[in-house]
């Protein structure tokens, strides 16, 4: 059994509704009594600025799943919530599953890389994960405070709880 991050986001189609969609999804994919959820934030797309804000969170459970079979199960959650694969990079999708922490495996192959590249400078990343682990500590020793001093908000704001 092992702990895992998975951050999610969505910009298209209800957004908030994506994710609680989600997350009553992700309840099948962990060990019972063990999902945990950030409060929701809205944040400013990153890429291409011609697309909707952004509605993200990070999820935390218990899995016995391995990370491969991890990653396929998110991949079918994201492909039934209507995710259309597109040749732009980081365009509009109703919904974005990633894999930010499976416990403190470090994970380098053709379909994988943990810890996710881009968290220790995305704000939609790091302020979730923060409100679920304040005290975490990366793979590589860094601690999540430390990151969250160099990471600007960028105008991202929390939405109200539900
Ligand atoms: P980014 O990865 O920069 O956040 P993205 O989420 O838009 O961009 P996708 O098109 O959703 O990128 O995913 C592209 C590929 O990334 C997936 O097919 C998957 O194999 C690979 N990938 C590598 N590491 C991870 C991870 N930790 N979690 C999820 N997918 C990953
Ligand atoms: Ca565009
Ligand atoms: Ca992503
Ligand atoms: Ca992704």
């Amino acid at each position: 059994m092992t702990r895992v991050f998975v951050a999610l986001g969505a910009n298209l189609n209800d957004p908030e509704g994506q994710i609680r969609a989600a997350r009553q999804a992700l309840a099948a994919l962990a060990v019972p009594g063990s999902l945990r959820h950030s409060p929701l934030y809205r944040s400013r797309p990153m890429g291409p600025t011609d697309q909707p804000a952004y509605v993200n969170g990070v999820s935390a459970f218990d899995t016995r799943l391995s990370p491969h079979a991890l990653l396929d199960a998110l991949q079918a959650i994201e492909l039934a919530q209507g995710r259309e694969r597109q040749a732009e990079r980081w365009g509009p999708r109703t919904l974005d599953l990633d894999i930010l922490l499976y416990g403190e495996r470090q994970i380098e192959d053709e379909r994988l890389t943990i810890p996710h590249y881009g968290m220790k400078q995305r704000e939609f990343v790091l302020y979730p994960l923060a409100d679920l682990a304040p005290e975490l500590v990366l793979p590589c020793g860094t601690p999540l405070a430390r990151l969250l001093q160099d990471c600007p908000q960028n105008g991202m704001t929390r939405l109200p709880a539900q």
